[in-house]
């Protein structure tokens, strides 16, 4: 719906121009001559628009609000350009990173920079925004953009957002404020990099201590990925009632690799809300 009338304005804007030059043949040809043409010039214009409107177009299949997390299918590999990178916040103090934390008890999807309540939040890259949204238990007030180099980047815990959906952006405009809105203690940017709908380490590809890229750019492998995925721990919220051997028997391991992941043994007494690991 949101897609559809954005494109058929661009369109019309777009398509003025070449429909008044293309009249002069038009008026020259019979009128089922003049039908056809206006048609397919109209038809040309909106599928050109339509190629050139969206960004990575070769990796995402549709433009959509809907969700933050938007998979699309991964390339075998795939060269994601950062030159043009601009930092999203000049503050440098990583308070978390990417990855499993037993803490939690599953994955945190993304870094965590401190900055201050109205520090400035820069686009990291060219691209466009897709998502301007407010989640209270858990993004807060967040962006998502997605850039022409094929990654979209996820801003989250803003106080404010100072871009609109579908709005096209530079790198280093400055898309938000920093706060500590939705599931959040304390003031601190939430950056994610997702490529296809999937979240990448963005270690992987910026360093924010040193405030830059890796360098020009990163070749994503889908096995190298799906191999690192593969190897990362995983946790187990212990529910009343539960002891190893139920645990074990649900996650499909043994008791014994629960003994070896965890330091425990057959004495070890466990509590409801503990993070056991299974892989
Ligand atoms: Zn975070």
């Amino acid at each position: 719906m949101r897609k559809s009338l954005f494109f058929i304005f661009a369109a019309l804007s777009i398509g003025t121009a070449r429909v008044q030059a293309q009249d002069i043949l038009a008026a020259q040809s019979p009128l089922d001559k003049q039908m056809e043409l206006v048609d397919s010039i109209a038809l040309r214009d909106m599928l050109l628009n339509e190629e050139n409107m969206f960004p990575a177009q070769e990796l995402y299949s549709e433009w959509s609000n809907q969700s933050v997390r938007f998979k699309s299918e991964m390339p075998d590999s795939f060269r994601i350009d950062l030159t043009g990178f601009v930092m999203p916040t000049t503050n440098t103090r990583i308070t978390d990173v990417f990855g499993y934390r037993r803490r939690r008890g599953r994955r945190h999807n993304g870094l965590d920079i401190k900055v201050q309540k109205g520090d400035t939040i820069y686009a990291a890259f060219d691209g466009k925004v897709r998502i301007t949204s407010y989640q209270r238990r858990g993004y807060g007030h967040y962006v998502v953009i997605r850039h022409n180099n094929g990654l979209e980047t996820v801003y989250a815990h803003l106080s404010k957002k100072l871009v609109i959906e579908e709005q096209n952006v530079k790198a280093g405009q400055p898309i938000g404020l920093g706060g500590n809105t939705g599931r959040s203690t304390g003031s601190h940017l939430h950056f994610e990099t997702l490529f296809c709908g999937t979240p990448l380490n963005p270690a992987l590809m910026f360093d924010f201590e040193k405030q830059d890229v890796t360098g020009d750019f990163y070749m994503f492998r889908k096995k190298q990925y799906k191999a690192a995925i593969a190897g990362e721990p995983k946790y187990h919220k212990v529910r009343s009632g539960e002891n190893l051997s139920v645990i074990a028997r649900k996650r499909g391991v043994s008791v014994n690799t629960l003994y070896r992941l965890n330091k425990m043994n057959s004495r070890t007494i466990i509590r409801p809300g503990q993070s056991i690991r299974y892989q």
